[in-house]
């Protein structure tokens, strides 16, 4: 019997988000010949982000616009969402959401209505035999765990920069558009205060991270790591030490109580390497660490490390990527 795949798709400022992307790339990699992918597209004004959404997914786009969905509010969002699955004709066999803070509200709403299972911040998927493993990592990134989803519905979300988008070329969807009734709000937004913290990518799906601690010692301090994040077009990342101390905001701060990041490379600049920083970053592909104490914990986890002070070596380093 066929089954269905269902990615909820998130936008921002009109563009598809990455780890979206990268949710239809792992629907793509588990739907067998004759199963359905259904992509959700919630938000308002979106005709030119769908018609872009439609060229990455060999299935259908339903797409929900209405005003009231213009700024993410948990119940509207929600109940748009579940709207959206009701107009599927049978029960999707898995929804598929980014582990993004959009995706970390709606997925749990959705899991209790639905009354199905959730396996959340997937960073591996193995389809093996008839059946499909999810890994997660635990306790900070030192253990993973394999997990399945038993039968029916099971919801999933995916921690970004662990799988490939889809390939645009390779689809054409369909667009459908749904009403939308939105329930009575039980909150309402008045104002959106956007305070734009750090450049121009977007620090959980950038490729490259450069991240301080408090060893870089000033709010002054991080303006020698954004240049090194710009020439390398990465982004600025912190630890709480830094965060605590006032050189940055906490938007930046990545580790257990902050953002978790799995970019190609992380530069760790002035950073001791806590555990609860680690659980934020461990996962990056290539870790660089910088600083002058040679015994600091970051080297333990570090594939390449220097031992210096961090305002030498980094405008070195700023210097040689611009030749590039
Ligand atoms: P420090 O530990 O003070 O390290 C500074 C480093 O800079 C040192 O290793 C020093 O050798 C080096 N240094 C100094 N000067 C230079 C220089 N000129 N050049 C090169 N190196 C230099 N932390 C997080 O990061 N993220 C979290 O999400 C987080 N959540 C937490 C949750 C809880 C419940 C608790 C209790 C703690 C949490 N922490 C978190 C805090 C964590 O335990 C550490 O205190 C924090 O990560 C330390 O930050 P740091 O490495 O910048 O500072």
């Amino acid at each position: 019997m066929s089954k269905t795949y269902v990615v909820i798709v998130e936008s921002k400022d009109g563009k598809l988000r990455q780890v979206s992307l990268e949710a239809l790339h792992a629907a793509n990699l588990l739907r067998e010949d004759g199963d359905n992918l259904t992509a959700v597209l919630l938000g308002h004004q979106m005709d030119d982000t769908a018609a872009e959404l439609a060229r990455h997914v060999n299935g259908q786009v339903l797409v929900v616009d209405h005003p009231e969905l213009q700024a993410y509010q948990p119940e509207l969002a929600f109940e748009a969402a579940m709207q959206a699955l009701a107009a599927l004709p049978d029960e999707p066999r898995l929804i598929l959401l980014g582990h993004t803070a959009i995706g970390r509200d709606l997925a749990p709403q959705l899991a209790a209505r639905l009354a199905c299972g959730q396996i959340s911040d997937v960073t591996a998927i193995t389809k093996d035999g008839d059946g499909i493993s999810f890994t997660r990592p635990l306790y900070a990134g030192k253990a993973f765990e394999q997990t399945r989803l038993s039968d029916g519905t099971g919801i999933v979300t995916l921690r970004p920069n662990n799988l490939p988008p889809a390939d645009p070329a390779s689809a054409a969807g369909t667009i459908v558009p749904l009403e939308f009734t939105p329930p009575t709000p039980l909150s309402i937004i008045l104002k959106d205060v956007v305070r734009k913290v750090s450049g121009k990518v977007d620090l959980t799906e950038a490729k490259i991270v450069v991240s301080g601690g408090r060893g870089v010692k000033s709010a002054d301090g991080f303006k020698v790591l954004e240049e090194l994040a710009d020439s390398l077009g990465g982004a600025v990342g912190a630890s709480r030490g830094a965060c605590d101390a006032g050189y940055c905001d906490y938007a930046l701060q990545i580790g257990q109580t902050g953002k978790v990041v799995t970019p190609e490379i992380y530069i760790a600049c002035g950073i001791s390497g806590a555990i609860q920083h680690l659980a934020g970053m461990s996962q990056s592909r290539i870790i660089i660490a910088i600083n002058k104490d040679p015994e600091a914990p970051i080297f333990k986890v570090a594939d390449y490390g220097i031992v210096g002070d961090l305002f030498e070596v980094v405008p070195l380093l700023t210097e040689q990527f611009k030749q590039v």
